[in-house]
């Protein structure tokens, strides 16, 4: 039992219904009478008076009122896919993409991929007929690289603009610019929440269009004392609601796919002990990589006389709406890149979110009916713990990745470029430096011939440049499984809990020596000598969904690689392997120290060995690791042994002999370090 104290309510808009049990949940309506019954839609024709009288639009309107989905279809029925243009709509999320373009394709009665498709990382489901395009605004900015003046968009929207993602923000500085020279070039800024007015002072004072949300009250509750776990609490919390509050459905939101899966198992765990003490609780999850099919389960309607509960990422907090949610949990944590432009450590952390998010989060819980948002933390820790708004992300990450693609645009002088908010002038610098040690960049700054084949990959500029290393190690064919292995960054172990002792000798059986990539190569290729067997992942305790990306993503480098003509050769020797890890990923070097204790060898920062990692048990003095995640401590993920000698031979430009020149003459030290020994204790 957790104790709740209710505090104040949101107040909506609407006058509070009687009953919570809602009308869609009752009969299935139609998709043209949901349609009608939108926000949005008494404004259909006023919306398209004012894109045909602007260029520039602010459209500023609550989540769920249809603008994402609506607003490209009332485009395209006013004429603005004529004469084969293209109406875009961007999206920070991948899943917001795909599943929107999903119900759109619906509404309006054609195949997805046909004239309504999308575009994501590694994924391109559109054809030559697409007239109605979403996009993440990943994606948007790697067809500059293609088409620099977007002559192909006759409207382009820019979504979910209050999220200010990196490149989000990156886009308003280009499109700002295109949008003064192509005249014909509509552009639409949505945003969810109050932003609008600095997005209208941005582009020159566009005119704001406003579209007033309907929204019921919510009742807030806050825990009496803080939680400790909280997704044991969130466990807890989804019983009592459905143990003791009338129907309707339940949105939970945790920060990632592990969190996810472990409150998933928990949870159906209980209802299963409990039997049928309790009415049916239909548990679905929703997040990046969860495979589309599955992504398509949250939008069906409950069943009669059960109750849904949503276990969600941020995703569901602007990006998707769900029908007919009326309670909401929320721990208040988010998974946020942190960047520390000194150290050039970037590393994802559980962060407390701000109270924006939290009332954006509420929200959620008052579209249908008047509903409640159970927060799992005290009154006071909103108000005196939690900032006003989040930071733009543009000021909490490296910027390598778009300062490549915007050098690759001809746009040199990176200090100049017109961002919304400018990126602390140390990041950028940083970014720029990191670009000349990859050799991306030369010493004026200029792009060189391997920074143009770099920007090619819609990769990390790291993994850009452990792809081309391959070229003259001669191992592209496993530097390729490589970097589609990492690049699906869920766990490809499976590790059920009645099953954890049996999944962990399995995958210990995929161990080889050298370290992680070279495991998840051996995983690779055993799955490939199985003829990509199903059978073979679930012996071998293998996400198979994980496996299935892996392999299209590999597909799509494959034919990158084929367009900067690199031959596709493949090479046993492990050390060639890890030297092409190491000329991508030279900066991310962590040294052993006498006490047994990792250090990263630029900057002396401590720490620590994944358990998970191959090399846990091993004590390697030079180490090469894929990324840092921070839970309690700062951890390597995905790590390779790798020689000192190496990175003087990969990263002359970075790396002097001083760097390095304690290594041989210092011993071994013989034990553990004492912080290993307490970690393998707290596991
Ligand atoms: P906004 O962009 O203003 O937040 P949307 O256009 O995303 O609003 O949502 C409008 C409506 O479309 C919502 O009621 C939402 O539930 C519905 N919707 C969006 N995507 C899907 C989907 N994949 N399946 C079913 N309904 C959806
Ligand atoms: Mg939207």
């Amino acid at each position: 039992q957790i104790e709740f104290i209710q505090d104040h309510a949101m107040p909506g808009n609407q006058k509070e219904k009687e009953e919570r049990l809602t009308e869609t949940q009752k009969k299935k309506i139609s998709i043209e009478e949901t349609k009608k019954s939108l926000p949005i839609f008494p404004f259909k024709q006023d919306l398209i008076n004012a894109v045909r009288e602007h260029q520039v639009l602010i459209i500023e309107g609550e989540t769920g009122s249809g603008k994402t989905t609506q607003i490209p279809q009332y485009l395209k029925h006013a004429g603005f896919t004529d004469d084969n243009m293209k109406i875009g709509c961007t999206q920070p999320r991948r899943v917001a993409a795909m599943s929107v373009a999903a119900r759109v394709a619906e509404e309006l009665g054609v195949k997805l991929g046909n004239e309504v498709g999308y575009s994501i990382r590694f994924e391109d489901c559109t054809s030559e007929r697409t007239q109605i395009k979403y996009m993440t605004d990943g994606m948007l900015l790697r067809e500059f690289l293609g088409e620099p003046d977007l002559q192909s968009y006759s409207v382009m929207i820019i979504d979910e603009a209050h999220e200010r993602t990196l490149h989000t923000d990156v886009l308003f500085g280009l499109i700002k610019d295109i949008a003064r020279f192509r005249k014909n070039l509509k552009l639409l800024i949505s945003s969810a929440t109050l932003d609008a007015q600095k997005f209208s002072e941005f582009f020159d004072d566009a005119p704001i269009f406003r579209i007033p949300g309907r929204r019921y009250p919510v009742d807030i509750y806050y825990t009496k004392a803080p939680e400790a776990d909280y997704i044991d609490a969130c466990v807890v919390t989804i019983l009592q609601i459905h143990v003791t509050q009338p129907l309707g459905d339940i949105l939970v939101f945790l920060t990632g796919q592990e969190e996810i899966e472990v409150c998933n198992e928990i949870l159906t765990d209980r209802c299963r002990r409990l039997g049928s003490q309790i009415r049916e609780l239909v548990i679905l999850p929703i997040y990046s990589n969860l495979p589309s099919d599955m992504q398509a389960k949250i939008f069906e309607p409950t069943p009669p006389g059960a109750r849904k509960v949503v276990l969600a990422t941020n995703i569901a907090e602007t990006s998707l709406t769900i029908d007919n949610i009326i309670y909401v949990i929320d721990p208040g944590f988010c998974k946020e890149n942190s960047y520390n432009a000194r150290t050039g450590m970037e590393s994802l952390i559980v962060t407390p979110i701000s109270k924006a998010s939290a009332n954006q989060r509420a929200g959620r819980a008052g579209r249908v009916a008047a509903g409640k948002c159970f927060r799992l933390y005290t009154a006071w820790a909103y108000k005196h713990e939690l900032e006003d708004t989040q930071r733009p992300e543009i000021q909490r990450v490296n910027l390598g990745n778009v300062v490549l693609l915007l050098k690759s645009l001809g746009i040199n002088d990176l200090i100049n470029f017109d961002f919304l908010d400018p990126p602390p002038h140390e990041t950028l610098v940083l970014a720029l430096e990191q670009l000349y040690a990859l050799g991306a960049l030369n010493h004026l700054g200029e792009l060189t011939k391997l920074g143009r084949r770099m920007a090619e990959f819609p990769v990390d500029p790291m993994m850009g440049k452990m792809i081309l290393a391959s070229e003259k190690y001669k191992c592209s064919d496993e530097i390729l499984s490589i970097a589609a292995m990492l690049s699906v960054n869920s766990s490809v172990f499976y590790r059920p809990k009645d099953k954890i002792i049996h999944a962990d000798t399995a995958r210990k059986n995929f161990f080889v020596p050298g370290g992680d990539h070279l495991t998840l190569l051996n995983i690779y290729k055993q799955w490939t000598q199985s003829g990509y067997s199903d059978q073979w992942c679930y012996e071998n305790f293998i996400q198979k969904r994980s496996m299935k990306r892996a392999r299209d993503v590999r597909e799509q480098i494959e034919g990158l690689m084929q367009r900067v003509e690199i031959d596709i050769v493949s090479n046993d020797d492990t050390a060639q392997i890890r030297k092409a890890i190491t000329a991508g990923y030279f900066y991310h070097t962590a040294k052993l120290s006498e006490n047994g204790q990792y250090k990263t060898v630029k900057h002396h920062q401590q720490v620590m060995i994944h358990p998970n990692s191959s090399l846990f048990e091993d004590l390697c003095r030079w180490l090469i690791y894929h990324e840092l995640v921070f839970t309690t401590k700062e951890y390597m993920r995905q790590t390779i042994e790798i020689e000192s000698s190496w990175l003087l031979e990969v990263a002359p430009h970075y790396y002097k002999a001083k760097d390095l020149e304690d290594a041989k003459s210092k011993k071994m030290p013989k034990q553990r370090g004492k912080a290993r020994d307490e970690l393998v204790g707290g596991n």
